[in-house]
């Protein structure tokens, strides 16, 4: 089944329960001076849990286009190394504003996964939230029950409040959440584990795919909790993820979401991607050429996307705020082209093309501004091109001016920090010379910026947070607003 048809099953499904199905709010948000991205599918419905003005309907289904890059949710860091976390991707949604609850979710989420699509009942597990008594909140009995009806009970995985427990604060609505998740190993792999290994969270092939929230509760001041007058419902499935397990494909990349990316970036550069890698580690300078190039080929695919639906949604990359955090993006992909695929000249813009023609009949703001989007990466690619080849002209100074074979620390950092030219790159120029840098005092500058940044942004890591200003309720956001946004 193609992407396009797994998406377009999933709102028919959801379309035939009784949703209104609405458009993707934009990926940048211009309103809220909390949240600098959509990060998720209910960011748009927030003010309706809060009981702030009433939904079109009290059934909504979507398409979500997320990025997750900043904030509470930053997956940035590993992106390109596993193969399941996106900057930007879809996450398909339900919600239930006070009308249908956990057992109508639950029976449409397994309905719509094993009939609809036909996923196989013996990949999938779930999970339901086990209940916190010091915290006062009950294990979830009415899911497990209502689980039990269609998996067997081993199949129903235990999980604490991190996981299994959505709260908005320290008061306010709040409720437990039961995820979905597939188990794409082979079957050799699978019967060579038991037990709790099953369902091992940390393995590339047992991936979340779909997370059931249940607005419950509303915690009160003293820390107690009374049911809510009207209980919500708030979904989200990763659409990328969804599409890898009906297309029989164990990466996100393999699916036909990024394949046309990949071919094209292939054709470019004369590469060759050799897909699933076992990414045992995160340090670039152990792996091998290979995994390098595939590396970098999935953060270039990932981050075109990121880049050019923040550009079609009205965010130019910029110095200041969400355009500078699209920037950081553009600029990481750029880089992992120069250094791991020698790409010397602009190529990413080139892919805009491809995307359009992908996503553009259902997302068609891509197709419509497909030539700003095009001009503005091509340019910007350009522009830190130069930076980086001013930069190894001026690592070519600090070479010069070293005696010895070791460059200071402190002016590798400050490369970085003024000209944005990353340690690694540098590291792999000075190595290609016979050159080192000393790492420790590299560190020491970087923990002396790090404290500078924590001082100036103080970021909280609730989903939400709800000041008591009198008897006024504010919203105030999932994140604060990013300032000093790293990206490396
Ligand atoms: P994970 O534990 O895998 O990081 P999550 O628990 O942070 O996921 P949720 O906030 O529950 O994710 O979002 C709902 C769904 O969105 C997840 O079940 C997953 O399928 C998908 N998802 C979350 N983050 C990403 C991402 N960075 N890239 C692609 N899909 C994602
Ligand atoms: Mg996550
Ligand atoms: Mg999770
Ligand atoms: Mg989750």
């Amino acid at each position: 089944m193609k992407s396009q048809d797994i998406r377009k099953a999933y709102l028919n499904f959801f379309e035939s329960k009784g949703h209104l199905i609405v458009p993707s709010a934009p990926i940048v948000l211009k309103d809220d001076p909390t949240l600098m991205f959509n990060n998720s599918g209910m960011a748009q419905f927030k003010e309706y849990f809060l009981g702030n003005g009433t939904p079109k309907s009290p059934r909504i289904a979507d398409t979500q286009k997320c990025l997750r890059v900043s904030g509470k949710h930053n997956d940035l860091e590993d992106v390109g190394f596993d193969t399941y976390h996106h900057t930007m991707f879809e996450m398909l949604g339900n919600w239930s504003f006070g009308d249908y609850f956990k057992k109508e979710a639950l029976a449409w989420a397994w309905e719509f996964l094993t009939e609809v699509l036909k996923l196989d009942k013996d990949r999938l597990y779930v999970s339901v939230f086990e209940g916190n008594p010091a915290e006062n909140v009950p294990f979830d009995q009415e899911a497990f029950d209502i689980w039990k009806q269609y998996v067997s009970e081993d199949r129903i995985i235990l999980g604490n409040k991190k996981d299994n427990f959505w709260e908005m604060g320290d008061q306010g609505p709040c409720g437990p959440c039961s995820e979905i998740h597939i188990d794409l190993r082979t079957e050799a792999e699978r019967n060579a584990v038991s037990g709790r290994d099953l369902v091992n969270a940390d393995h590339p092939q047992v991936v979340e795919i779909w997370n059931n929230v249940f607005m419950e509760f509303n915690r009160k001041a003293d820390g107690s909790l009374e049911k809510l007058p009207a209980q919500h419902v708030d979904t989200g499935m990763g659409f990328e993820r969804l599409c890898m397990a009906m297309q029989n494909v164990t990466s996100n990349y393999d699916t036909d979401v990024f394949t046309p990316l990949i071919a094209k970036v292939e054709e470019i550069t004369g590469l060759k991607y050799t897909s699933n890698d076992a990414m045992t580690s995160r340090d670039l300078s152990i792996q091998e050429e290979q995994n390098k190039t595939n590396i970098a080929i999935r953060v270039i695919v990932d981050h075109v996307r990121a880049v050019a639906f923040a550009i079609a949604d009205g965010q130019l990359p910029s110095n200041t705020g969400a355009g500078y955090v699209i920037r950081r993006i553009l600029r990481r992909a750029i880089r992992y082209g120069f250094t791991f695929l020698g790409t010397k000249e602009p190529f990413i813009n080139k892919l805009v093309e491809v995307l359009a023609n992908q996503m553009g009949e259902f997302f068609p703001e891509i197709k419509s501004q497909q030539q700003l989007v095009t001009n503005v990466i091509r340019e910007e690619e350009a522009s830190f091109l130069r930076t980086l080849e001013q930069g190894l002209q001026l690592l070519d100074k600090v070479v010069a001016e070293t005696s010895g074979k070791e460059v200071s620390g402190e002016k590798v950092f400050e490369l970085y920090d003024t000209f944005g030219f990353p340690k690694d790159l540098t590291a792999l120029i000075l190595k290609e010379k016979g050159y080192s840098f000393n790492e420790t005092e590299f560190e020491t500058e970087l923990q002396k910026q790090k404290a500078r940044s924590r001082a100036a942004s103080e970021v909280t890591t609730d989903d939400w947070k709800v000041l008591i200003d009198g008897n006024v309720e504010t919203f105030v956001g999932y994140d604060q607003t990013e300032n000093n946004v790293k990206i490396t």
